[in-house]
């Protein structure tokens, strides 16, 4: 990815009319580095958007308006559905196909409340067209067969397949993934604010559905939906890239050929807006033995301006800013301080992704009986607000970090394409100009001058959208012991009752459904069916590797790692302590050390002057820990990276805070510090729902490596533990002599590292400046203390409040440096794409079956995600390798996957993301020369050389491998029952 700053020249003209379409309108887009084009197909009128930008990653995204008239769940199955292939490409599974056989870096699909998005992302032309033309055929010509409805939806069957006497039940993809997002409390406080805001529009209703509403879909109802919305006439085609526009409209001729306009009625309506507040109360599962005290959270939220007027959606966001965006926001502050939860909800924030922005605010860790007090402190100081204004630093403050987020280049999980999609469709989708969610400058500078002109503007904007607004709704989210059993009890009765009117036909109707579809679920496509897909040869795929451009200096004796790379003007620096001689029994809280540092005062200023001084001159500071191999595959390296972003004018200042914050830290506001424990408690807990796989695989691997060890205990199940300890108990004074001993173990300049990215000119003013803050902490190494260990494999269930399961299996596997490691690579990617992907999702129903392989950490690891199963699964991972030796792989087979590993190595980072994962590589002992070769082997593999090594490694492995499995109580216990290898059963955190 190589995006520039500049806008490149017109290619085409404005009110020309080409190949069937009209160029409604050109315009540069400086802010962004793009020429944008406004365009329209004639024959359909579907609307077309493309960003020219000197980027390679090229993106393609076609998007419906679909809003749902229920909670079925319609729209989000449709999704699913329209993926399991087309007219022209009649493969069951053409989503899976693409993913595992292109050089795509991004593919997937989103349902949101009132849109269906359909992107996908390749920095190879041929690819990308391969792809856009696959997906623009899915979307507009899928067959939805009845199977793939039964199989993504929802269909009936009887437990323990066969049994004449087993107990009906749902099965589907989507009602699995639901089921999970029902038992994650963020989700379900989400929903409520949600649906109850907006009772009379699509908000309503749950476009990812309801599981217990998913079960009345019919398959008519989902092909009347595609009928009814998945036409051109309603499509929105979102291109963002280098690609010259004249290509794209090539492509989209050939598309959009032989289609009609159609009439289409899917504007989303505005919600009427009440003349009175309402209030509504819900309850989320909690595990039986918890407790329940503070563990209510109370919400208050807003349905306010409409997205289409920008500059008033801009001003709520920087109030919201000036609210609840940094500690030093008031109504943060007023909740935290208020004592009557223990921080604030993880849905506080403007959302912007409906036609009526919301705003959302208010206390997790309370109890029902404080809601009143909640809202009359949010109330309260809302109104106190409104007559004093805001201190003028927090509204630079926020509109820096307005400016800070438009014009940073950011790629992590998404393509920066997503990025600017989802701001566009926050106008476009309701008929506004798609370009102003993009010009921020322009945008900033008018609400300056309106603040000139009337200082008191962000007060009117309180009183207009807060205060004088009544459409607004608080919500109780209680925990409940029997929230889950009652939902299951009534499921169950439900069930009970239609068993008890089924007659024997229509039980031997359901059976026989079930098994039509296990057994079209286990048949293959057939080879004319797959070659209907594109494919590319591997001439197309490139041959080197990307070079991050890289070189080594010091400042004074400390090393100094530079990387010179378009940035638009942001500045990017990691400081990366070694903690590697930290005492094991102190590991654990370094992770609180660095919360500390960032959430505490510095230099004789409180905890929220820092905030505001962090964000008036850093686009943002983290801390982040990281560990792995070093190249002798012996040593483990271990960091503790404070890592900080800055536009260019700030990095003076920005270089002097972080002096303070590294050299001058406070740890005497101890009420503080009790906050930022429970804020970091009820942060890392809300998240193990949400990536129970990945906490799984933590806790089995913690036994293996050093580095799994460290994984865990700094973001794991050990780090929760702790923290939920210290919340439960807390002592300051003992904390305070464990943090300051760390700091003396970790803050000092042996064994650090420092990493610079930006351009040249960035690079030189943040060098000239970084004297000033080394100079200011120690240069010794207290302490000596070294760990290694001796794996030893664990068998443990950890009990938590879920419907599904999270089943981890991972094994100590060889390094990046090993013969077998470019097989075993593409050897993770066949397994997971195919037979543990066929079996655990698409027979299993679970949302996600996997494999990894982590060169990097030496781990190997099976992994399922929202799993109905547990036994099963093992089951399926036990076998998996064996599967493949009994298979095979065909070349044709292995050539696909090979394609897509390749595309899955090159997948391209942002500055930042660059900067640091060649710092990762340093320490890692990677060169170029053997990334190169490492890709020279993987495109080299034959099927012999992939079968060896999971013979002559991964079997090996396997056997004194790790499980570990979160899922409810019962469900463990259950298990424990047949499975021979037992597993120890413990509560998640006590
Ligand atoms: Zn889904």
């Amino acid at each position: 990815m190589k995006p520039a700053g500049q806008c490149p020249a017109p290619r085409l003209t404005q009110g020309e009319e080409t190949r069937g379409f009209r160029v409604r309108r050109i315009e540069a887009v400086d802010d962004i580095g793009s020429t944008a084009y406004e365009m329209e197909h004639l024959a359909t009128g579907a609307k077309i958007l493309h960003l020219h930008a000197n980027d390679s990653e090229n993106l393609f995204a076609v998007g419906f308006r679909t809003p749902p008239g229920d909670s079925t769940g319609i729209a989000h199955i449709l999704e699913h559905s329209v993926l399991a292939g087309s007219e022209r490409y009649p493969v069951k599974d053409a989503f899976n196909e693409l993913s595992r056989a292109t050089l795509q870096t991004f593919i997937n699909a989103f349902t949101y409340p009132d849109k269906t998005l359909y992107p996908v992302a390749s920095q190879v032309p041929v690819d990308f067209f391969n792809l856009a033309r696959v997906y623009a055929d899915l979307v507009f010509k899928p067959r939805i067969l009845k199977e793939t409805f039964l199989q993504e939806g929802h269909h009936l069957e009887f437990a323990g397949s066969g049994d004449p006497g087993g107990d009906l039940t749902v099965s589907g993809i989507v009602y699995n993934e639901m089921k999970g997002a029902y038992s994650s409390p963020d989700g379900l406080m989400y929903k409520a604010l949600q649906q109850n805001l907006f009772p009379e529009n699509p908000y309503g209703f749950d476009s990812g559905g309801d599981p217990e509403v998913i079960p009345q879909l019919t398959w008519e109802q989902l092909r009347e939906f595609h009928r009814l919305y998945y036409s051109p006439t309603n499509a929105y085609f979102f291109l963002y890239g280098n690609i010259p526009p004249e290509d794209h409209l090539a492509f989209l001729d050939d598309v959009l050929r032989g289609f009609d306009r159609v009439r289409v009625e899917s504007a989303i309506g505005l919600q009427p807006r009440w003349k009175k507040p309402h209030s509504v109360s819900n309850c989320y599962p909690v595990s039986k033995g918890e407790s329940l005290a503070r563990k209510t959270a109370v919400n208050l939220a807003w349905m306010m301006a409409e997205n289409t007027d920008a500059e008033e959606v801009l001003l709520l966001r920087v109030a919201s800013h000036a609210l609840v965006g940094t500690a030093a926001g008031p109504l943060r502050k007023a909740l935290i301080d208020s004592g009557l939860g223990e921080d604030l909800s993880p849905v506080t924030g403007l959302e912007s992704d409906l036609r009526q922005v919301v705003f959302a605010v208010g206390l997790r860790g309370s109890d029902p009986d404080k809601a009143g007090a909640i809202e009359e402190k949010i109330l309260g100081t809302l109104k106190s607000v409104a007559q004093k204004g805001f201190e003028r630093a927090l509204v630079e403050a926020a509109l820096h970090q307005v400016e800070f987020q438009g014009r940073e280049i950011v790629r992590g999980a998404y393509p920066y394409g997503i990025t600017l999609m989802s701001r566009v469709f926050h106008t476009w989708l309701y008929d506004g100009d798609p370009l102003v969610p993009l010009k921020f400058n322009p945008l900033i500078n008018r609400i300056r001058n309106r603040l000139e002109k009337d200082p008191e503007l962000f007060q009117g904007v309180i009183r207009r959208w807060f205060l004088d607004n009544p459409h607004r709704i608080t919500s109780v989210m209680e925990p409940r012991h029997s929230c889950m059993e009652e939902s299951e009890a009534k499921f169950r009765q439900q069930m009970a009752q239609l068993q008890a009117t089924l007659s024997a036909e229509d039980r031997a109707k359901i059976r026989e459904e079930a098994s039509r579809l296990k057994e079209l679920q286990s048949q293959p496509d057939s080879p004319e069916a797959l070659s209907t897909l594109p494919r590319l040869s591997r001439s197309d795929i490139p041959r080197e590797v990307e070079r991050i451009p890289s070189e080594e200096g010091r400042l004074a004796d400390i090393p100094v790692l530079k990387h010179e790379i378009f940035s638009n003007g942001i500045v990017y620096l990691d400081c990366a302590f070694d903690v590697s001689r930290v005492p094991e029994e102190l590991q654990p809280c370094l992770p609180l050390m660095g919360k500390f540092a960032r959430g505490m005062g510095a230099a004789g200023r409180r905890y929220d002057e820092m905030a505001t001084r962090i964000s008036m001159t850093m686009g943002g500071l983290g801390v982040q820990m990281a560990s792995g191999f070093g190249r002798d595959g012996k040593e483990t390296w271990q960091k503790m990276i404070f890592r900080m972003r800055a536009l260019r004018r700030n990095i003076p200042e920005a270089v002097t805070l972080l002096g303070d914050i590294l050299a001058e830290g406070d740890l005497t506001d101890h009420r503080r510090m009790e906050d930022l424990v429970l804020e970091k408690r009820n942060g890392l807990h809300a998240a193990v729902i949400p990536s129970g796989h990945l906490f799984a695989q933590r806790t089995a691997a913690s036994k293996l490596t050093l580095a799994s060890l460290r994984d865990e205990q700094w973001n794991g199940l050990i780090q929760l533990r702790l923290l939920s300890a210290l919340a439960g108990r807390f002592e300051a004074d003992p904390l305070v002599e464990t943090m300051e001993r760390l700091r003396k173990l970790v803050l000092h300049r042996s064994g650090l590292v420092l990493n610079v990215t930006g351009d040249a000119a960035g690079i030189d003013l943040l060098l000239s400046e970084l004297g000033r803050l080394t100079e200011r902490i120690g240069d010794k190494a207290p302490g000596t203390a070294t760990t290694s260990m001796v794996a030893a494999p664990l068998h443990l269930g950890i009990a938590i409040a879920a419907q599904v399961c999270y089943v981890a299996q991972v094994a100590d596997a060889p390094g990046y440096f090993d013969p077998s490691s470019a097989a075993l690579t593409v050897l993770s990617r066949e397994l997971s794409k195919g037979y543990l992907y066929n079996r655990i999702r698409v027979q299993g129903g679970a949302y996600g079956g996997m494999s990894l392989y982590d060169p990097l950490g030496r781990i190997f690891s099976f992994l399922s995600y929202r799993d109905p199963h547990l036994v099963e699964t093992l089951k399926v991972y036990d076998e998996a390798v064996r599967w493949l030796l009994d298979a095979g792989v065909s070349e044709t087979e292995l050539e696909k996957t090979i394609i897509g590993t390749i595309g899955s190595l090159d997948r391209p980072a942002d500055p930042a993301g660059k900067g640091y994962l060649a710092m990762v590589r340093h320490f890692a002992g990677i060169f170029d020369a053997e990334r190169q070769g490492f890709r020279d082997r993987v495109l080299g593999l034959c099927p012999e050389d992939l079968l060896k090594a999971a013979q002559g490694v991964l079997l090996p492995a396997l056997k004194s491998s790790s499980v570990a499995v979160y899922a409810g109580e019962e469900r463990l216990k259950q298990a424990n029952d047949t499975l021979s290898e037992k597993l120890i059963i413990e509560p998640l955190a006590g």
